[in-house]
């Protein structure tokens, strides 16, 4: 099965003519709660498409925890080994305006308290098919299940967002790296993809680059680089696209899908989740994304 070592928040959106500047008070025109967190949210598009999820984190003690859980186990998510810790659970506080840019706060909560793993999280990634990370969790702990993982000869795959520098320890293992063009160029300087990923494969053996409609770009040493185009959709809403490809990446490698058809059954999922509003709830099923394929 797949093993996501991650993140779960609460979005807090509130939609605003514009946002407020400090010390101004503006009256928004709508709120929505929205389960979330990077980890959260692939595991559940792991789950949704077929994958055997479970997923290692923690929530609070406050009724957000007792959601985000509950959204998680709905999708079929083990989460025996999510944790809750004594108080409140991540958050990220979201001001949208009416020109569709945002402001975000995230507040780690439950997050914070997973500096490290326990005997029980060790031995569950040790016997995963594929390890999946993202950086939302302290770096301590990433760093500790991927350099577990990789003793266990356990394929490990890490979005490396939000961006920030990774410790080598981490790099050293981590098998396939999925950045978007963002964090591909704050990790190597370069803005052009190519060039981001040919310095990225000194680092790591396997990196795939998403490029948003135009699909991704995927690179491994010793082979000529491959562009896997996106199928064209009318976007409704872009949040979670990356997470949702890169959960359905993790269960079509752990499915032991060669590299190629792995990214067209990512691609074809992602393109899906962005033609409906919402982030996890827009993430297909795995009927819909054979169905899909199959078109
Ligand atoms: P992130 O959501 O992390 O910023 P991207 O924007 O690169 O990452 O999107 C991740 C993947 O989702 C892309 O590689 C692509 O497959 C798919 N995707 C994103 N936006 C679109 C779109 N407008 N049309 C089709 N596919 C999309």
């Amino acid at each position: 099965g797949i093993v996501v070592l991650g993140s779960t928040n609460m979005d807090l959106v509130a939609y605003v003519p514009r946002a407020p500047a400090r010390g101004e008070t503006v009256t928004g025109r709508a709120f929505r709660t929205v389960p979330g967190g990077k980890g959260a949210n692939q595991a559940v598009a792991a789950a949704r498409a077929g994958g055997e999820v479970a997923m290692i984190g923690a929530v609070g003690t406050d009724d957000f925890g007792v959601r985000l859980r509950a959204v998680l186990e709905h999708s079929g998510v083990d989460t025996d080994l999510l944790r809750t810790a004594e108080g409140p659970s991540g958050t990220a506080h979201i001001v949208v305006d009416d020109e569709g840019g945002n402001a975000i706060v995230v507040v780690p909560g439950a997050n914070g308290s997973v500096t490290s793993l326990s005997h029980g999280d060790e031995a569950l990634i040790a016997t995963a098919g594929l390890l999946l990370l993202q950086l939302e969790l302290p770096l301590s702990a990433v760093t500790e299940g991927a350099a577990h993982a990789r003793a266990a000869g356990v394929r490990t795959v890490l979005t490396p967002a939000p961006a920030r520098p990774l410790p080598p320890e981490l790099l050293a293992a981590t098998d396939l790296l999925v950045p978007n063009e963002h964090e591909a160029a704050a990790l190597t300087g370069r803005t052009d993809p190519h060039a981001a990923a040919r310095a990225l494969l000194d680092a790591v053996p396997e990196v795939v680059v998403t490029l948003g409609a135009a699909g991704c770009l995927y690179a491994a040493r010793g082979a000529a680089p491959l562009a896997v185009p996106a199928p064209r959709v009318r976007a409704v809403d872009t949040t979670a696209a990356g997470d949702t490809f890169a959960g359905v990446l993790a269960v079509a490698l752990a499915e032991g899908r060669p590299v190629p058809e792995a990214l067209a059954r990512a691609g074809t999922a992602a393109a899906l989740s962005v033609r409906r509003e919402g982030a996890s709830t827009s993430m297909p099923y795995r009927a819909e994304i054979e169905a899909a394929l199959a078109d």
